[in-house]
């Protein structure tokens, strides 16, 4: 059974006007390694921790900067926000075809709320905290190429003709706004599209950015701005002493326009002086540490890196389960192919490269957790290829061999092909993120006997079900496995309504 919303009734929750409060009980455990009668062991000690959580539920008009407005993704996401607000359909070979939010965890899943005379009852998931509705987000952003966003949206060649038939009077006249551009980031292969520039030195194109947040909000009259990179892969900066650091490095080579500093960065920078998220949906290493170090500072929301949209959201699932079940896989190659101009920008070894790293360490917390599976150092073979093959255009090929070693030395090979646009993958992950991010900066907590709420480190792990490379603060564990990184969104969602974590055990009925 599905229920639309629900209240919770409890000593621990109070519903005020423009607020939720509550209480929660946070179970864990602390381990000691102790001294028994002259032997070491482990001990593990269950612990209680109070949490109170206060959310803010007024919810803002909400404005979206992306940066790559005009790329594949950018544009379908757009046009898929006006056709659910417009509630637009079209004919396709098959069918009329609604609009629709699949793919969005907010949006289109739901969570188990409890069961009712029997039968498990389900809510959607956006229905655990007033969220923003995609449908009111205000879209603007910057693009190096100038086309307006129905022609980015026929360049990009994801949506179906009739779709965007009806879509080009919304969208012909949204403009992206000059971006930053730095050919030796990005593939050369880009430099033809770069028609539509900001000039000037380092610090004058952050100023740039800054004014254009500001004049972005001012005419669109939003409350609140998240920025979003979801434009073209870059090359890892080098991270070096005395260059970006720290703050106070990353600034002074800003003053001094040291080349080394990539548009990822001055973005994010223009962003965490103005205290606005911003999230970074491409691989790369935009979060340097002397940005990590300024956006704690300030503490302005910084989240990544990299969509974890088709091959790698599987990985993180099916090394889950096999490792989970015992299975030791021992070789995953992974290869795609794909012709689109993301495809186009990762045929450079340098772009490359960054994908392959944000791909390569997905699987690092799953291996690590079974020692009887692994022994010290020990780690499965593991390869990623992508080949740029434009006849295919968005439509991504991915293939992927698992190779597992079974009871008594036996062999399992496990091989998956998906085809699928990778833009309709990537752009309801986009949305997720925006909300998502929004969300959290109106949620604060404290420990029982802290005299003040704070909000959650500025290092937004809370949207790593979301990411290929979860960024996290300095020292904290990164969680890869896909049912993990779920459960801590729900449940922390659950904690600020005074609910516990779905527990399974279903005790009821045993
Ligand atoms: P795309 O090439 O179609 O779009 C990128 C856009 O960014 C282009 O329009 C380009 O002109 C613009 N751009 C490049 N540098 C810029 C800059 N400095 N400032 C402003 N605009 C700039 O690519 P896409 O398919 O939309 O993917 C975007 C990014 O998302 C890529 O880095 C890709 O690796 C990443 N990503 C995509 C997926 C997916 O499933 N689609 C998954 C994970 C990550």
């Amino acid at each position: 059974m599905f229920v639309e919303r629900f209240r919770v009734q409890s000593p621990n929750v109070k519903y005020n006007e423009e607020s939720i409060e509550s209480v929660y009980d946070y179970e864990t455990t602390e381990l000691v390694h102790q001294n028994t009668n002259g032997k070491y062991e482990w001990v593990v000690i269950p612990k209680s921790v109070r949490y109170h959580f206060n959310t803010h539920t007024r919810v803002p008009k909400l404005g979206v900067m992306l940066v790559g407005w005009g790329g594949n993704n950018g544009s379908t996401l757009t046009a898929g926000v006006i056709a659910n607000r417009e509630g637009i359909s079209w004919v396709t070979k098959e069918k009329v075809q609604q609009a629709n939010y699949f793919g969005s965890l907010t949006q289109a899943s739901t969570c188990r709320i409890g069961s009712y005379n029997g039968e498990e009852i389900h809510a959607p998931f956006k229905s655990l905290l007033p969220m923003v509705d995609p449908n009111d987000i205000v879209f603007g952003g910057w693009d190096i190429s100038n086309l307006n966003l129905a022609d980015a949206m026929a360049r990009a060649k994801v949506l179906d003709i009739d779709l965007q038939k009806q879509l080009r009077p919304y969208m012909q006249d949204m403009a992206p706004l000059p971006g930053i551009f730095d050919p030796d980031f990005i593939a050369a292969n880009q430099g033809e599209r770069a028609n539509n520039i900001i000039k000037g030195s380092k610090k004058e194109q952050v100023q740039q950015i800054v004014q254009d947040i500001t004049e972005f909000k001012v005419k669109t009259k939003v409350d609140r701005v998240v920025v979003l990179w979801t434009a073209n892969t870059e090359r890892y900066s080098n991270v070096m002493v005395g260059l970006n650091d720290t703050k106070e490095t990353l600034l002074a080579s800003l003053e001094r326009d040291e080349s080394e500093i990539s548009p990822s960065t001055l973005y994010a920078l223009a962003c965490i002086q103005e205290n606005i998220p911003f999230i970074n949906g491409s691989p790369q290493n935009t979060f340097v540490p002397g940005l990590i170090e300024f956006a704690i500072e300030k503490n302005s929301l910084i989240g990544g890196d990299d969509f974890k949209s088709g091959q790698t959201k599987m990985k993180s699932v099916l090394v889950d389960f096999l490792v989970g079940a015992g299975i030791k896989p021992t070789a995953i190659v992974s290869y795609n192919h794909l012709g689109n101009n993301d495809g186009m920008n990762l045929s450079a070894p340098q772009t490359f490269r960054s994908k392959e790293i944000s791909k390569s360490n997905v699987v690092d917390d799953m291996v690590s957790s079974n020692a009887i599976l692994y022994g010290p150092g020990e780690h499965p073979d593991h390869v990623i290829v992508i080949k740029y093959v434009p006849y295919v255009g968005d439509s991504k090929r991915a293939m992927d061999e698992y190779t597992s070693e079974i009871f008594m030395g036996g062999k399992s090979t496990i091989v998956l092909h998906n085809t699928c646009e990778d833009s309709l993958l990537a752009a309801p992950i986009i949305l997720d993120l925006v909300l998502l991010a929004e969300l959290s900066t109106r949620i604060q907590l404290k420990k029982e006997g802290e005299a003040k709420f704070h909000s959650f480190h500025p290092v937004a792990t809370i949207l790593s079900y979301l990411t290929k490379a979860p960024l996290v603060p300095p020292g904290t564990p990164v969680v890869n496995a896909l049912g993990k990184q779920r459960a801590m969104l729900e449940n922390i969602m659950r904690a600020c309504i005074g609910l516990s974590p779905d527990n399974n055990m279903i005790l009821e009925y045993k």
